[in-house]
């Protein structure tokens, strides 16, 4: 069967794979996005019912369009995913659902690449990888499927009665471990939380909120310092309105919260004697934001309302100063292990050399550094901190097409002077 050939295949049709179009489509490259399911199906499928998005619409969102709601408010995830679904429309983005890249590498004695499919064979001259940042769910191999424990990933929690009767430990407190903990508690379980290095910025402060502050501090743009950074989670929330997390307040709820989850053993988990450690981080983490939040509403003459009270820590709750460094499982009633602890990434069907020691891609800000024509997208930290989220992505997506145009241009100027001769520069412009 004869392959279908065009300039660029981006394969993955989540916000990347849409971003990527519109930037595509800016620069007057041939392209098509390959996406298995439906547009921004993680968002549909993959997460919790009662999500929404960390960041306020006015803000979580690409620049060619607004959310059809109240733009303080926070969407649903399933608004969000209408909203890419709208954005590709409104674009016209040739994007092909239902379509499963399987293998992708070099066509034999030619540099374009050959990409298999659920739906036939693909040829491009290059390949953009936009399949996430957060793909494949890690479970960290500790307790054993015997221990007689329900146990099972964030990506894969539902809601509360998904679960069976009894207390939960949820393992891991970014944003989601936390939104999902509080849910369970509000639900009237028994929630223990397990808590690492964290970053807790305010939800808001002296009426803006912290997605502002983080923009106008320039916090969002942090660069990053290579591939192999590390990331430390904040823990935010958008639920019921949007609050910032205070896990001093959480015990006084009734949660019981722990340190890093270290061992188990027969029944007994162990956890790091970190927990006061990790909170009072995460409270220095908090009050810096406010000191330099301060900082710059002096440093630009800005008139905005006084907070004294966001500086107010409650008392270090018994379950901190105490803390719980062994738990037998039965014996707390734990039916329900919830592992919020993150994801990997799965470019196993990319067969190429463009990956490093840990199984990361090598590259600079998404270009490979390895294989010419390959880029990616989304990646965490791509090229500063907001890369995966949504308004970055979209920042990322126009690098990486201006690349390729910058290239297809090129290229074209070569077609064009074997056929015509030095006089085919013309042609360029009429190209640009
Ligand atoms: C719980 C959670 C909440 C989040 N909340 C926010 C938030 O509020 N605000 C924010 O800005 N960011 C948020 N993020 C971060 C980020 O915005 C999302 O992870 C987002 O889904 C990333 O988009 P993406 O397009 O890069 O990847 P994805 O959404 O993962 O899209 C990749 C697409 O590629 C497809 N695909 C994969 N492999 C193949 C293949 N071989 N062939 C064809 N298609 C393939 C998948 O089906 C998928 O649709 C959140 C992340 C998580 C996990």
């Amino acid at each position: 069967m004869a392959a279908e050939r065009t300039n660029t295949i981006v394969v993955g049709g989540g916000q990347a794979g849409v971003a990527m179009s519109e930037h595509l489509l800016d620069c007057g490259v041939p392209h098509i996005v390959l996406e298995r399911h439906r547009i921004a199906e993680r968002w549909r499928t993959e997460r919790w019912d009662s999500l929404v998005a960390n960041g306020p619409a006015w803000h979580d969102r690409f620049p060619g369009m607004e959310f059809p709601s109240d733009p303080n408010g926070f969407p649903s995830k399933d608004e969000v995913a209408d909203y890419f679904a709208a954005y590709a429309a409104m674009l016209g983005a040739p994007i092909r659902c239902g379509v499963e890249v399987t293998r992708v590498e070099r066509a034999k004695g030619s540099s374009h690449f050959r990409v298999e499919t659920g739906a036939g064979l693909f040829e491009a001259e290059n390949i953009v990888a936009a399949t996430g940042p957060f793909q494949v769910p890690i479970v960290p191999d500790l307790v054993p499927a015997e221990a007689g424990v329900n146990q099972l990933h964030s990506s894969a929690y539902r809601n509360p009665v998904q679960l069976p009767e009894g207390a939960v430990m949820i393992v891991g407190a970014g944003s989601s471990g936390t939104q999902i903990a509080d849910e369970l508690l509000r639900a009237g379980r028994r929630v223990y939380l397990s808590i690492g290095p964290h970053g807790r910025p305010p939800r808001s402060y002296r009426g803006r909120d912290f997605c502002w502050w983080l923009g106008v501090l320039g916090k969002w743009d942090i660069e990053s310092t290579g591939p192999d950074m590390e990331h430390v989670t904040i823990a935010v929330s958008g639920t019921r309105g949007g609050q910032t997390i205070d896990f001093r307040r959480l015990a006084a709820e009734g949660m019981v919260l722990v340190g890093r989850t270290k061992t188990y053993d027969a029944g007994i988990l162990t956890f790091a004697p970190d927990l006061a450690d990790n909170i009072a981080r995460g409270d220095a983490n908090y009050l810096s934001l406010l000191d330099e939040a301060d900082a710059y509403v002096a440093d630009n003459g800005l008139d905005l309302p006084r907070e004294e009270e966001a500086r107010l820590i409650g008392p270090v709750p018994d379950c901190v100063a105490n803390p719980v460094l062994e738990l037998d499982l039965h014996e707390a009633g734990i039916t329900s292990i919830i592992w919020a602890t993150g994801y990997s990434a799965d470019y196993s069907w990319l067969r190429l050399d463009a990956f490093g020691d840990k199984g990361r891609p090598r590259h600079l800000r998404g270009v490979s550094t390895t294989e010419p024509g390959l880029y990616f997208l989304g990646l965490p930290w791509q090229s500063r901190r907001g890369s995966s989220f949504i308004w970055g992505v979209w920042h990322d997506a126009k690098f990486v097409a201006d690349r390729i145009a910058t290239h297809h241009k090129y290229m074209a100027y070569h077609a064009a002077a074997n056929q015509e001769g030095p006089s085919s520069s013309t042609r360029i412009t009429a190209a640009e």
